[in-house]
């Protein structure tokens, strides 16, 4: 859990990709509808757009969709879910979770980073003008595909987003506080030393940037 651009989709691939976990991420099957124009696109565009949260039924039920795949063998890691209290029962209820790992950033380090976002338009990867140039401007390094703004990436939509954290999410920490493993980790260090921080608190083997 953690507050756009705390990094929580870059920290839970890294995890995932060592650790042969499964990486959910209910933001970026959103988005995957809507650049596909599927009918659940058109249903939420407009408010995943806008910074605003998508209804709780919807969300759960492309959370439960999705996890009936079943197709981990160690396990799975979730970002972005859940993002209120309701979110947060119906996890709770239904699935065993190990832990929670809270990434904490400052706003103002939210916003300075989330305005500087990009994100490649064909592959889907995830740049940064400050800490993850691409080579060559707007273009992706990987793939060659146009790095655009996310569309919620914006001064507006970061405002909706930074209000429903702080008055929805936040309460869910303290509710799986009571229940689970929660740690909470300072998301402003570069990517690895976060990444190593979250190991050290996992009891995990240290991470090694060129194994991956
Ligand atoms: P993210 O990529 O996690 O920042 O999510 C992008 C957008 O998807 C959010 O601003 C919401 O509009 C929507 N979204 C993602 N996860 C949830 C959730 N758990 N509940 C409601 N809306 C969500």
């Amino acid at each position: 859990m953690g507050v756009q651009g705390s990094g929580k989709g870059t920290q839970s691939a890294l995890l995932a990709n060592d650790l042969d976990l499964v990486q959910i991420s209910v933001g970026d099957t959103l988005r995957w509808h809507i650049q596909h124009h599927t009918k659940l696109g058109a249903q939420v565009r407009r408010i995943v757009d806008a910074g605003e949260l998508v209804g709780d039924e919807l969300v759960e039920s492309v959370v439960r969709q999705r996890l009936d795949i079943h197709d981990w063998n160690f396990g799975f890691i979730i970002d972005g879910f859940p993002r209120n209290r309701r979110q947060a029962e119906f996890f709770l209820e239904s699935y065993d979770i190990d832990g929670v790992i809270h990434l904490d950033l400052p706003d103002e380090e939210v916003r300075r980073r989330v305005l500087a976002r990009r994100l490649c338009s064909r592959c889907g990867l995830d740049y940064n003008l400050i800490a993850h140039r691409p080579e060559v401007e707007d273009r992706c390094d990987v793939c060659g595909g146009e790095l655009v703004r996310r569309a919620d990436d914006t001064e507006q939509a970061l405002a909706n987003r930074l209000r429903d954290y702080h008055r929805k999410t936040n309460p869910v920490l303290d509710l799986f506080r009571r229940k689970e493993f929660v740690f909470t980790v300072d998301a402003r260090p570069d990517r690895t030393s976060v990444q190593q921080f979250i190991r050290k608190q996992l009891d995990l083997p240290p991470y090694q940037p060129d194994q991956l």
